[in-house]
């Protein structure tokens, strides 16, 4: 029935009325005690009842007329002037009554109750407006003037009527006669109107509330009660007429507390409620004056400061500064704030106990109805603790979690950083590349903790030489990036042979000796390239280039490394397809013996025919396969070619000889490889004389120990060793003898130099003297010349493999060269 939200007021309202309903009954009931007839001093008595009410009439008007305009309802003012016009007319009314003096006419009953009557009607008239049309709908200003305007008017008609034309108006009281019957009925009318509107306000209840209806209700349920007694009273002094002006100013209390003090509550209330939200923001919130002193402080801020609202009030925000605030951001402040603009932006500040904090503020004025600055409002928060999020989250996308080393990222940002002040001051700037050399092989052969181990320390070494200035980074697996700004050709170059003597010192990593060596290219800014992908791709062409000369090095870029350089990208994704894709086979070099020139060998070689750029030469792509770890791969490739071959020859009645194969250093330095090799023999049914394998002296002196194993096993198989290329490694005859060799092949090299260089057929001679003392054969590569041949023939040299007597054949020819030779 009634709405929850009017029942906390509904209910006192209620019991007000029965209470007034009691006594109104007991009034009723009790005779008219003799003091009230014909008091005589009424006069005076019906003055202090009516003062109340029109003073409460008059207080309506005046609070309701000053609520702030944002706060007025067209219900507050029409009740508000109404009540204006109400204590005017009662005013008169007062000043009529019989027994006063003159008031512009002589006073009298029938002008008292005339303006009695008019008071009255306003007042339910209004009543009835606000019961019937609610509370909510706002007025403008100019409205509200012209409703006063017209309630003025109105009762200044009423004045003029009663004053000068009383004949126009209806009789109230006849002299000798009393009430008249319009009087009586004119109160049974307004008890009517203060009924309805108290039903229209019951109805209102029924909805959420927007005013206080139950007040209104007792004031209107009263008025009419009031107007009862009215209807009763025979005499002017009697108590009912006493009752009835008393439940006028109990009215009018209720009016008073439902209009006004609803009306004046309401923007405390706001006030209220906007100061409790500031008070409890959970940012901290200062308010200054135009000077900066500090006026309010919310909770937070004392929270987060640790000063008292008490203690910083009438200071300056200053106290806040840690000094370590840009001094631009006060600047950048305060010119937004005279302009009168917001301001956002962030202070390094102190709080009372000295700790620094990140706050990030907005700053703006307030300005008053005339649009004047009054203060200034700082909204903050404390971002320390975001902060450090993002560092952290900075730090994970800019930093390479392994070595704690910038990343491709960071390392790209300080170039841009660097970049700018290199083209403006025209200075150079060195981009190295540093590739670590076999890396794939420790994290293959030794496991990725010690790789990661190897990295890290890597990566501390590089560090140790480095300058504030420079920049190392990690880029991707053993690939790091040194970025060294204003520096040329020749600091490059102290820098890098620097960096290269301490990458070379050995590494001890689980009881691993590691000797790391790494290929480093190099490129200058902006000669190699005017921007980072460029520079970058300049100085790792230049790295390609070490890497295809034998690694271990340092190259500085030249523009012809460009085009190599594609091509080696090219060919390094090739090599991995080209067993896959045929595009591999084998020629033979045969071998001949120097005494007879008769074939006793030959040796296979891979050949790669790639389906655009033709025949790759073995020196280009075996580097290639080597850095790609395909070398066991192709190795088991080339031995079961040869096997095969061989086995289909033997079958097939064909005449065949020992095939030399080639062997990585890898292939020897697995131990598995003894059981594939004797697998491959034992499939092919082949006996192991058949086959030589060579290993370069290079090889040889790297993991000895694996190697020595191996080799031992190999030749206990019956298998044939050579050492390749001979005299370019720095081998000592003595420790080849361990690995029970049976024949060295010299190097090409030395062919060359044979008839230039008189050291060169020195060391030949010694190299042939040598090795037959330790029981060895010896082949010489790359004859070329009858002279060459003559001078090995002198020098007692078992055999020769050269172009002198032939290159090496396709299988085709190959066979045919066969037959030929050993039919
Ligand atoms: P290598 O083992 O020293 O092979 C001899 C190289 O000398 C061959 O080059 C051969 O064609 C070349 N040669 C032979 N006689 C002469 C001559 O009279 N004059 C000149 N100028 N050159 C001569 P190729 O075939 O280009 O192979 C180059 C290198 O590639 C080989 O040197 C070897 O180290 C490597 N290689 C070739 N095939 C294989 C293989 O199947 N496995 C492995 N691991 N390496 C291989
Ligand atoms: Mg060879
Ligand atoms: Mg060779």
């Amino acid at each position: 029935m009634i709405h929850s939200s009017h029942q906390q007021e509904l209910y006192p309202a209620l019991r007000i009325l029965g209470l007034l309903f009691l006594v109104a009954l007991i009034i009723l009931l009790i005779p008219m005690p003799a003091f009230f007839r014909g008091a005589s001093d009424y006069l005076a008595l019906h003055m202090v009842l009516e003062a109340p009410a029109i003073i409460i009439a008059i207080l309506i008007f005046s609070l309701t007329w000053h609520t702030p305009h944002a706060h007025a309802t067209r219900s507050l003012i029409v009740l508000g002037t109404a009540f204006l016009g109400v204590g005017i007319i009662d005013f008169s009314h007062t000043l009529s009554y019989p027994g006063m003096p003159d008031y512009v006419t002589p006073s009298g009953s029938d002008k008292t109750l005339t303006l009695w009557l008019a008071a009255r009607l306003l007042a339910a008239l209004a009543l009835l407006y606000v019961a019937a049309t609610g509370w909510r709908v706002a007025i403008s200003p100019m409205s509200a003037k012209a409703l006063l305007l017209g309630v003025l008017l109105a009762v200044a008609l009423l004045h003029v009527l009663v004053f000068f034309f009383p004949q126009t108006l209806p009789r109230t009281f006849i002299e000798g006669q009393g009430l008249t019957p319009f009087k009586i009925n004119a109160e049974y009318v307004l008890i009517g109107l203060y009924l309805l509107a108290g039903a229209l306000l019951l109805l209102r209840m029924r909805r959420q509330r927007t005013f206080n209806a139950s007040d209104l209700l007792v004031a209107v349920i009263t008025m009419a009660l009031a107007e009862f007694f009215f209807t009763l009273y025979a005499d002017f002094a009697d108590l009912y007429n006493v009752t009835g002006h008393i439940f006028k100013v109990v009215a009018y209390v209720f009016l008073y507390r439902g209009i006004v003090l609803a009306a004046l509550r309401q923007p405390y209330a706001r006030i209220e409620q906007l100061s409790d939200m500031v008070e409890q923001t959970p940012n901290p919130i200062i308010v200054t004056d135009t000077n900066a002193r500090i006026e309010y402080v919310n909770q937070e801020f004392v929270k987060s400061t640790g000063y008292t609202a008490e203690e910083v009030i009438g200071l300056n925000p200053r106290i806040l500064n840690s000094g370590k605030t840009p001094r631009e951001n006060y600047r950048a402040m305060w010119t937004n704030l005279s302009q009168g603009l917001p301001w956002r932006g962030e202070f390094i500040n102190k709080r009372k106990n000295g700790e620094e904090y990140l706050e990030r503020a907005l700053i703006f004025p307030v300005r008053d109805d005339n649009q004047l600055i009054t203060h200034y409002i700082a909204h903050k928060e404390d971002i320390s603790a975001k902060r450090a999020a993002e560092d952290r989250i900075r730090h994970l996308s800019f930093f390479d979690q392994l070595t704690g080393l910038p990343n491709r990222l960071l390392l790209e940002e300080r170039f841009q950083f660097l970049r700018e002040d290199a083209l403006h001051q025209d200075q150079k700037m060195v981009l190295m590349w540093i590739d670590l050399d076999n890396f794939k092989d420790v994290n293959d052969s030794l496991g990725h903790v010690v790789g990661d181990r190897m990295l890290v320390d890597i990566a501390e070494r590089l560090q140790n030489c480095m300058t504030v200035t420079d920049t190392v980074a990690r880029i991707s697996g053993d690939d790091f990036i040194v970025l060294i700004p204003d520096a040329d050709v020749a600091a490059a170059t102290v820098r890098v042979e620097q960096i290269k003597n301490a990458l070379g010192e050995s590494l001890h990593v689980d009881g691993h000796d590691i000797l790391p060596t790494a290929s480093i290219g190099l490129a200058l800014f902006p000669a190699d390239g005017e921007f980072f992908e460029i520079l970058l791709s300049s100085a790792e062409s230049a790295m390609y280039q070490v890497k295809a000369s034998g690694r271990n090095n340092y190259h500085f870029f030249t523009s012809g490394m460009q085009q190599k350089s594609s091509r080696f990208l090219m060919l390094s994704n090739a090599i991995k397809l080209a067993i896959a894709n045929n595009e591999l086979r084998l020629v033979f070099q045969p071998q001949m013996a120097l005494i007879d020139a008769s074939l006793v060998g030959a040796e296979a070689l891979l050949r790669w025919q790639h389906p655009e750029l033709g025949e790759v030469s073995p020196d280009e792509f075996i580097p290639l396969a080597e850095s790609a770890g395909l070398m066991v791969q192709l190795g088991e490739w080339v031995l079961n070619k040869v096997a095969s071959q061989l086995q289909q020859w033997r079958m097939s009645g064909h005449p065949v000889i020992k095939i030399a194969v080639n062997f990585a250093s890898v292939m020897f330095a697995r131990i598995e490889t003894v059981d594939d090799l004797r697998a491959i023999l034992h499939a092919y049914d082949l006996p192991p004389t058949l086959l030589e394998l060579e290993m370069t002296e290079s090889a040889a002196i790297q993991n000895p120990l694996e190697t020595l194993q191996t080799m031992q096993q190999l030749t206990a198989m019956g298998l044939h060793l050579a050492i390749d290329d001979f005299g370019t490694g720095y081998s000592s005859l003595s420790y080849l003898r361990h690995l029970s060799v049976h024949k060295l092949k010299i190097d090409q090299s030395f062919m060359r130099e044979l008839h230039t260089n008189k050291d060169g057929q020195a060391i030949v001679t010694a190299i042939i003297r040598m090795a037959h003392e330790l029981g060895m054969k010896v082949l010489a590569e790359g004859v070329e010349t009858s002279e060459q041949l003559e001078f090995l023939r002198a020098k007692g040299c078992d055999e020769i493999q050269g172009y002198f007597y032939s290159k090496p054949l396709e299988l085709d020819d190959f066979a045919d060269f066969l037959l030929r030779h050993r039919e």
